[in-house]
């Protein structure tokens, strides 16, 4: 491992280790790595040409990865060696290993969601590729300036990305705008404009690197060579110009989390990384079968969410246009091959296109949705149209091009089936189904709890890692005392840990003995962390007027970014970073009461929160959170759940049992039926003494002494148009914020409990969810569970 390191240091950088810096022995580390994993990578592929099984493709426009080193070291089981090595050498394992930048290709949920399964698809042995674009700039980076967000553009490009292999023989050439010929009954498109797509591999590696997939990135670059003329007239501006706006298409993530943005742009991006996929997939497929017709018996294609929904309609076009295939039969065959997986509800986040910017940006394919529509409406004619008032529907579009609708989570899934696909469905009854969402056991709890899994292995074995229903042997620990004072001195070190990374990097000292509680998410007004701020006022004024009562010390900790334009979300992160200057400076609860919010949450930082969590706020309004992983996380490293019946919420209850769970609010129904009401959040504010002393502190300016109107709008919406019925769930949130508080001080029962939820939380892996996709989904095996089977 020395050698390979100080060669690749040589070799691969051109530097000596006396010379070396944190970023050279960062990649020099990491480029052994990735030739560890190529031999895995290698013999899969092998094995895959031999058994010709079918090929999952999952196509996302995210993949939220975060850092990878820490990840392959531990799925190639080579965590001894490398840090033998690297001491050997002289240098410092986690500095190594905190120099790697957070690859932010996602906003949140969806695109984590996207990493978890390409490692249990990679850890099961189902022959994957996931598909994306390989943003220049991810995730925006996001600092505080007086308390309020400012952006800056992510730069882990500017840096060698190690662990990919750019493969210039992948190159396709996607077409834009232009328009259609049609004779002798053919189309021909013709398109105004071209660009490449050129992809970037990084290998993904399963538990144990017993199987190897691939990471598919497509990066824009202009298809006619830089323009010599021009910049041989001297007009070196037009010379660029060209290349600029190819390039433009791979250049930035869109930071919008829910919300859809009507932007040309973003249509060229779904259709960019859609159609490079789809020809790859085709070209892959074509190289050994000759009948295009049996493609769905190789190829399970999965969009996650409706930005590839534009597979529909493209693969149609293949068909018909570049295979000669009808219409009426291209239409089922790519249907057969095709799944979409739902994810909101939300009906400003359900995306639509003009048909206007259809027509100019992709002519042929609005003519197929046409068709595709025309089918459609032909066999049901009550069906509800993809095209509707100058639009086109993408959640109908791809509900219609697919055979299978998933929701990911079994409340969010019954939802679809009454609200925005409800007329669907009653065409369509057994397309939707449920595949409740998980979480990679790998990344989260083996790579970023140590203490923990520690215990968990010398108590049960390993097995665990890739069988993580292996947990609920723990159970029986509960009363062990001394199991539980082991369980209970991790999460204390965990906490001192981020303790001591509070102190350095923000200068605010934290009582490890307090209760941390932790609400980590991107801010939005529906997963409320304006009621978390709220409750946490309310609690500090209680704590004043009685300052010697038993109170149980709390830190509040908040994380999470909001979309540039979302202006609410805005003014809810400057109003904690407001209130937390006014608490944390006041010595009445100096003991008791802190708030802290670091700046830029992303994976690497809920890989160091959430195993020193314990208290998990999951508080949205019921039936807006689709499923919610950072609830599983939580659970999963031993922290319980305050929290609503909402998403995979409901299903964490169920597993952990309602004792170990704080349950709050209205359930789903009950919101809906509320907001019928007249007049229903002033109708509670005017009930809640305690609520209504906090919105008038706030909007008398007690935490913006200098600016007191800075709040007028948020409180004022509260009272007038509180859609997500904070103000209603506010008083049944504190009581059960201060059941959570008695039963902290009783330590080794909240420990008992937490245990329960780690030991309860195996069927929340995302090998379970991978499993069931593969079943009633896909029809996709294992081939490394094949290779058992014939062997045995
Ligand atoms: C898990 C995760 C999310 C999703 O969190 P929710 O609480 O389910 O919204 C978002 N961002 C990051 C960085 C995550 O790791």
């Amino acid at each position: 491992m020395k050698t390979d390191i100080l060669n690749r240091l040589k070799y691969s950088l051109g530097k000596d280790a006396e010379n070396a810096s944190t970023y050279d022995w960062r990649i020099a580390v990491s480029l052994v790595l990735r030739d560890q994993m190529v031999e895995t990578w290698f013999q899969s592929t092998k094995e895959t040409y031999e058994a010709s099984p079918k090929r999952v493709y999952y196509l996302s426009m995210e993949f939220l990865i975060g850092r990878l080193i820490e990840d392959m070291i531990s799925n190639l089981r080579m965590e001894d060696t490398v840090k033998a090595a690297i001491a050997e050498l002289g240098q410092d394992y986690n500095t190594i290993v905190h120099d790697e930048p957070d690859a932010a290709l996602g906003n949140g949920g969806l695109g984590r969601l996207a990493a978890c399964f390409m490692d249990s698809l990679a850890t099961l042995g189902i022959p994957a590729f996931g598909y994306g674009i390989r943003y220049e700039h991810g995730l925006f980076e996001q600092s505080f300036a007086q308390g309020q967000q400012v952006e800056k553009p992510e730069t882990w490009l500017t840096q060698r990305h190690a662990w990919e292999f750019e493969r210039p023989e992948a190159r396709y050439r996607i077409g834009f705008g232009g328009h259609v010929e049609h004779h002798e009954g053919k189309a021909h498109w013709h398109p105004g404009e071209v660009v490449m797509a050129t992809a970037h591999d990084t290998p993904v590696v399963g538990w144990k690197g017993e199987w190897g997939n691939t990471l598919r990135l497509w990066s824009a670059e202009p298809a006619k060579e830089f323009d010599l003329e021009s910049f041989n007239r001297g007009d070196y501006l037009a010379a660029g110009r060209s290349e600029a706006l190819a390039r433009t298409i791979s250049r930035v993530l869109y930071p919008d989390d829910t919300t859809e943005s009507g932007k040309e742009l973003r249509l060229k991006q779904e259709y960019f990384f859609t159609a490079a996929s789809l020809m790859d997939l085709l070209r892959r497929y074509l190289k050994d079968h000759d009948d295009i017709r049996a493609l769905p018996d190789y190829v399970a294609i999965q969009l996650n969410d409706t930005h590839p929904a534009i597979a529909g309609p493209e693969l149609v076009r293949i068909l018909v246009d570049e295979h000669a295939i009808p219409m009426d039969e291209a239409i089922p065959l790519a249907r057969k091959c095709l799944a979409y997986t739902n994810h909101t509800l939300l009906p400003e986040a359900l995306e639509r296109w003009s048909e206007h910017l259809m027509g100019r940006i992709l002519p042929r394919h609005l003519e197929i949705i046409r068709a595709i529509e025309h089918a459609h409406q032909t066999e049901f004619p009550d069906s509800p149209r993809i095209l509707e008032h100058g639009d086109v529907r993408m959640g109908e579009l791809a509900f219609i091009m697919t055979h299978k609708v998933n929701g990911v989570s079994a409340l969010h899934t019954e939802l679809v089936k009454e609200t925005v696909f409800a007329d669907l469905h009653r065409i369509h009854p057994t397309r939707i189904i449920n595949q409740t969402n998980g979480i990679t056991p790998r990344r989260w709890l083996y790579g970023c709890n140590p203490s923990l899994r520690h215990l968990i292995t010398d108590t049960i074995g390993e097995d665990w890692v890739a069988d993580l229903e292996q947990l609920t042997a723990l159970k029986s620990k509960r009363d062990d005392a001394a199991f539980i004072e082991a369980f209970t001195a991790s999460k204390r070190e965990n906490k001192v840990n981020l303790s001591n990374w509070i102190s350095e990097t923000m200068g605010v000292t934290l009582d490890p003995d307090a209760m941390f509680d932790v609400q980590i998410k991107r801010i939005h007004e529906y997963k409320r962390q304006l009621m978390n701020l709220l409750e946490t006022v309310a609690l500090w004024n209680d704590m004043r007027d009685n300052p010697n009562a038993d109170w149980t010390p709390r830190v509040k900790i908040f994380g999470g970014k909001a979309a540039p334009g979302y202006f609410v979300a805005k003014d809810i992160i400057r109003l904690i970073n407001d209130v937390a200057h006014v608490i944390n400076t006041d010595p009445v609860t100096d003991d008791k009461l802190k708030i802290v919010y670091p700046p830029n949450y992303n994976v690497t930082m809920a890989e160091r929160l959430i195993p020193a969590a314990d208290l998990s706020e999951q508080i949205s309004t019921a039936g807006k959170e689709a499923s919610g992983t950072g609830n599983m996380k939580f659970a999963l490293n031993g922290a319980l759940t305050i929290g609503t019946l909402d998403g995979a919420n409901v299903e964490i209850r169920d597993h952990v049992g309602s004792e170990n769970f704080f349950l709050f609010g209205l359930t789903a129904q009950e919101v809906m039926e509320r907001r019928t009401h007249h007049g229903y959040s002033r109708a509670a504010i005017e009930a809640s003494p305690r609520l209504q002393r906090v919105l008038g502190q706030i909007a008398e300016g007690r935490f913006a002494p200098h600016d007191p109107s800075r709040y007028h709008g948020l409180v004022g919406m509260l009272y007038d148009h509180d859609y997500f019925l904070v103000t209603c769930d506010f008083d049944s949130y504190f009581d059960t914020q201060r059941r959570a508080d008695t039963a902290y001080r009783n330590p080794a029962n909240w420990a008992a409990m937490a245990l329960v939820n780690t030991a309860s939380m195996g069927w929340f892996s995302s090998d379970r969810t991978i499993k069931g996709y593969a079943r009633d989904i896909w029809g996709a095996k294992s081939v490394t569970q094949a290779k058992l089977e014939k062997s045995a």
